[in-house]
């Protein structure tokens, strides 16, 4: 068996060899800084604008509508706050959903603390956001409408054309987390209405701290942080080269593998989904069947915590993640899950596993085996399976 499987591919993705190879010389000896005139400059310069390339072509953009930016993180914040600080004149609402990363979410309350008025649009049983809901909530001073491309918890897919329709037919300018998304299924910002699109490297097998906000050409935004007149007077700071070529590298071997690969992935893992609700009693699936993304496996195990179950599993050599309290280190299930309409105990029990092109089907059996031994030793030492055996619930 193999040492360690890792499941984990929504938190972060292995850096490819090859991505490795085409950074390596702008760690080493090509560290010109690329606003530099000289050849040491240039050519790091002539570098960052191919990986741009890169970049635009996976979503049908056009070179200079590519801001390089530490991150996920930062695309976002930059994105709605700059709409806000921009818009404010005409407006202080916001329309989010109910279901964000907390990049956005917590960006959209940071601004709700200072006087912006926010809308969480909920969503149905799929985590797919409520069209009507969302109508509903234009108004006049409506200044941004941001929702996440695909869910990184539940993996559930939005109509994003749908939402950036309504969003241009209203003026309102409309901004989409796609870091789950980019790289992995096909995105056209232009056949999708989309102005403002977060992404990031380290999801698509690329580096750490890097990551792009695209901006379309009509939209610009003021700069969250000022200097230099680096990227186009909009991004201050001198370019990460090596981290930026990665990214680009990291993006055209995307394009390569989501040709082949979107069809392989899913496979496996509805291979992985089935094997798990056939096997292991009282499991159900989060997030939707089809609008979902490949990789994404998020299933909730009743009469168990997802914590002890993610502590086991670990031992195991797997390597997973949970909707569970964990991460915030507080009680509450994650936001995603209630937004669903799981209750407490439910979204307490849930375990997501995402694949990545590396992934095996040996290692989804081993995965298996190793769920349905943890599940039923927890429960043999839970009260709350113990309870439901009494009452002849299970
Ligand atoms: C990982 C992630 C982010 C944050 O990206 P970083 O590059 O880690 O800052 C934002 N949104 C979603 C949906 C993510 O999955």
């Amino acid at each position: 068996m193999p040492k360690t499987i890792y499941l984990d591919n929504a938190a972060t993705t292995k850096l490819k060899p090859e991505v490795l190879d085409a950074m390596m010389p702008y760690l080493t000896e090509r560290y010109g800084n690329p606003s530099s005139i000289h050849s040491f400059g240039a050519e790091c310069n002539a570098a960052c604008e191919d990986a741009r390339k890169k970049i635009a072509a996976l979503i049908n953009a056009k070179d200079n509508e590519i801001y390089f930016t530490s991150g996920g993180s930062e695309s976002d914040n930059w994105a709605i706050k700059s709409v806000a600080y921009m818009k404010k004149s005409k407006g202080k609402h916001i329309i989010t959903s109910a279901v964000e990363h907390h990049a956005v979410m917590e960006t959209c309350e940071f601004l709700a603390r200072d006087g912006y008025e926010v809308t969480f649009v909920g969503v149905d049983d799929k985590g797919i956001i409520k069209m009507d809901e969302l109508r509903a909530a234009i108004r006049p001073d409506t200044i941004l409408i941001s929702v996440i491309y695909a869910n990184n918890e539940i993996g559930t897919i939005q109509p994003i054309k749908e939402i950036g329709e309504i969003a241009r037919s209203k003026g309102i300018l409309f901004h989409t987390d796609a870091v789950q998304a980019f790289g992995h299924i096909p995105i056209d910002v232009e056949k999708e209405n989309i102005d403002l699109m977060s992404a990031s490297s380290h999801k698509i097998h690329g580096p750490k701290g890097v990551g792009m906000l695209y901006m379309k050409n009509t939209v610009k935004l003021t700069p969250m942080i000022h200097g230099g007149p680096h990227e186009r007077k909009r991004r201050a700071g001198t370019l990460n080269v090596p981290g930026i070529v990665g990214f680009g590298k990291a993006a055209e071997l995307s394009q390569r593998a989501m040709k082949e690969g979107i069809v392989e992935m899913t496979e496996m893992r509805n291979y992985l989904i089935d094997r798990i609700l056939k096997e292991i009693p009282h499991s159900r699936l989060n997030g939707d069947r089809e609008r979902r993304l490949p990789g994404n496996a998020n299933i909730s195990f009743r009469y168990i915590e997802g914590e002890s179950m993610l502590m086991l599993v670990d031992m195991k050599g797997i390597a997973a993640s949970t909707g569970s309290a964990c991460a915030s280190g507080s009680l509450d299930p994650s936001h995603v899950l209630l937004a669903i309409g799981l209750p407490h105990e439910i979204a307490h029990g849930s375990i997501r596993m995402t694949l990545s092109e590396f992934t095996t089907k040996e290692e989804l059996d081993y995965t298996v085996e190793a769920l349905k031994e943890v599940v039923a030793r927890l429960r043999s030492m839970s009260p709350l399976y113990e309870d439901a055996v009494k009452k002849k619930e299970v």
